[in-house]
């Protein structure tokens, strides 16, 4: 490479994150008017990693629109919604049917509602939570005393377990916080890291002294909130499925997009100390790495970002960046499946009446959570169909990973029949693993984030679902971040 060459960063993974980087270094080149050109390399022969919609016809007019993986994003975080307008596929986006929202929370084997005014965790409305079945009435006083318990005012980090126990008491860990916060991120509530993963409740509970204050203050502000018409659901998708946004990202793409090619190893290949015919972009003590590809070819790069599982990180800077590889090993991960399962409507007695249902680890099942899909978006499900989604393995059901699929589905039947009395044979169902597919955020995940970052060689850098964030939106915005970081640090102006 020589100085007349324009700089190249080198994106490796071609899920959400990578896909954002390679479009805000493009963004950002653009912007800033310099010549720098990207590779992007995916070793799958796909793009979009864990985003993977599936269409299914054959039912009618409308074909069944199956999620793999993620098949919504918060809409709170307004990343993803953002990159989605940029790419001009805002039309696309799909709300939550949020007038048939309701969640159940299985309770001795029977789905249970989530009292009416339960926000998150706390509750906000007296009546409907006094009168629930889902909280001992031992129970609700406990969850009570969190407005007289005085506020943790130090930022050191905590599992979610002791948080709520702290909090809130032993019975709303189990019944609602486990379910619900822990069975986002497939965590272990006794592992998993508060300030890694829900920093709000540790804000609310500093600025209010008690999360139920801080919940009625919150709901209280959106009623005096000027009416919003527009007020976005708490989820969105997007009509053809999620996909959309990892098909629209990569089409946009201009630079050199290599798929099915896997990179093997890094190494330095020369370091840049001069720069002997100064320009808009030089660097004087860079170096100069060098990719050891799959096809037997190398690319040589001025910078690398790494987009991919932080074991794999680990693995390419093992030789490199040794101390920043053991940290990265320290993230663990957990395997999840989902089992998609098609019905004609009318064979299923059960009403579908909202989301779905969430299993407390205490129910003992084997499975995690049911999705009711063409309850919970329009354009699911043909007309007179209905889509469910089983959710398996992570940390509640890990065993579930190894039963063939076989095996699996009838499982999977004999639950849906206790649960939900549904005895119809599905008209075709989809099984996808994800093997060692989600990154845990045990406590003190963020120290060993900062160490992780704070070891890595110049020109290298991490991002994505590893570090800060899993959802979607908080890979879109990681990987935002990290391009513009890039960039600033190989242009000079
Ligand atoms: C079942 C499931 C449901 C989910 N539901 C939701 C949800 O509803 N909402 C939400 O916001 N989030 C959800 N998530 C989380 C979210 O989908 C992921 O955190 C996010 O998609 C991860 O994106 P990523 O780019 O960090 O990683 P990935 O998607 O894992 O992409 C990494 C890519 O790197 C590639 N790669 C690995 N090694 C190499 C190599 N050596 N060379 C080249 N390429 C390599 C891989 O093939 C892969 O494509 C869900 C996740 C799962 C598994």
């Amino acid at each position: 490479m020589t100085n007349s060459t324009p700089l190249n960063i080198t994106i490796i993974g071609g899920g959400i994150a990578g896909l954002s980087a390679a479009w805000y270094v493009q963004q950002e080149a653009a912007r800033q008017g310099v010549d720098i050109t990207y590779t992007l390399v995916e070793q799958s022969d796909r793009w979009g990693g864990k985003i993977l919609t599936e269409t299914v016809d054959g039912f009618g007019a409308r074909p069944f629109i199956i999620e793999a993986g993620p098949d919504s994003f918060l809409s709170q975080k307004p990343w993803a919604a953002q990159l989605a307008r940029e790419l001009g596929i805002a039309d696309q986006f799909l709300p939550t049917n949020d007038g048939r929202r309701q969640t159940f929370i299985l309770h001795n084997g029977r789905p249970t509602p989530l009292p009416d005014g339960v926000m998150l965790i706390a509750p906000t409305k007296i009546k409907p939570f006094v009168q629930s079945r889902l909280i001992s009435p031992w129970g609700k006083l406990r969850m009570g005393l969190d407005w007289f318990i005085p506020p943790k005012m130090d930022d050191s980090d905590e599992t979610l377990a002791q948080f709520i126990q702290r909090r809130l008491g032993q019975e709303a860990l189990d019944k609602i916080a486990e379910p619900l916060l822990s069975g986002i991120y497939n965590a272990d509530a006794e592992l998993q890291s508060m300030m890694a993963t829900f920093p709000r409740f540790r804000d609310m509970e500093k600025e209010h002294g008690s999360l139920i204050k801080a919940m009625l203050a919150a709901k209280k502000s959106r009623a005096q909130a000027p009416p919003n018409g527009n007020a976005p659901s708490m989820f969105t998708s997007f009509k053809p499925g999620m996909e959309e946004l990892t098909l629209a990202l990569r089409e946009r793409l201009t630079g050199d997009c290599r798929l099915g090619i896997k990179v093997e190893r890094l190494e330095i290949r020369d370091w840049r100390l001069t720069d002997p015919t100064p320009s808009p972009i030089s660097n004087l003590q860079s170096p100069i790495y060098q990719l050891h590809l799959s096809d037997g070819s190398t690319l040589p790069t001025n910078a690398i970002i790494l987009a991919v599982p932080a074991f794999v990180a680990a693995k390419l800077l093992a030789e490199l960046a040794p101390q920043a590889a053991e940290t990265l090993r320290q993230i663990r991960y957990v395997s999840t499946g989902t089992v998609s399962l098609a019905y004609k409507r009318d064979e299923i007695a059960h009403p579908l009446n909202g989301f779905g249902i969430v299993i407390p680890r205490s129910e003992r099942r084997r499975i995690n959570a049911i999705t009711w899909s063409s309850t919970k978006f329009d354009h699911r499900a043909p007309e007179g169909y209905a889509l469910l989604r089983i959710f398996f393995g992570g940390s509640r059901t890990p065993q579930m990973m190894d039963v063939p699929d076989e095996a699996l589905l009838p499982i999977v039947q004999e639950e849906l029949a206790a649960m939900m009395g549904i005895t119809a044979v599905p008209l075709f169902h989809r099984i996808y693993r994800w093997q060692n597919s989600n990154p845990q955020y045990d406590v003190g995940h963020l120290d060993r984030v900062a160490a992780i970052e704070a070891s890595l060689p110049p020109g290298i850098f991490v991002t994505g679902s590893p570090y800060r964030g899993v959802g979607v939106p908080d890979c879109v915005k990681q990987a935002k971040d990290t391009a513009v970081n890039v960039m600033s640090k190989l242009v000079i102006e």
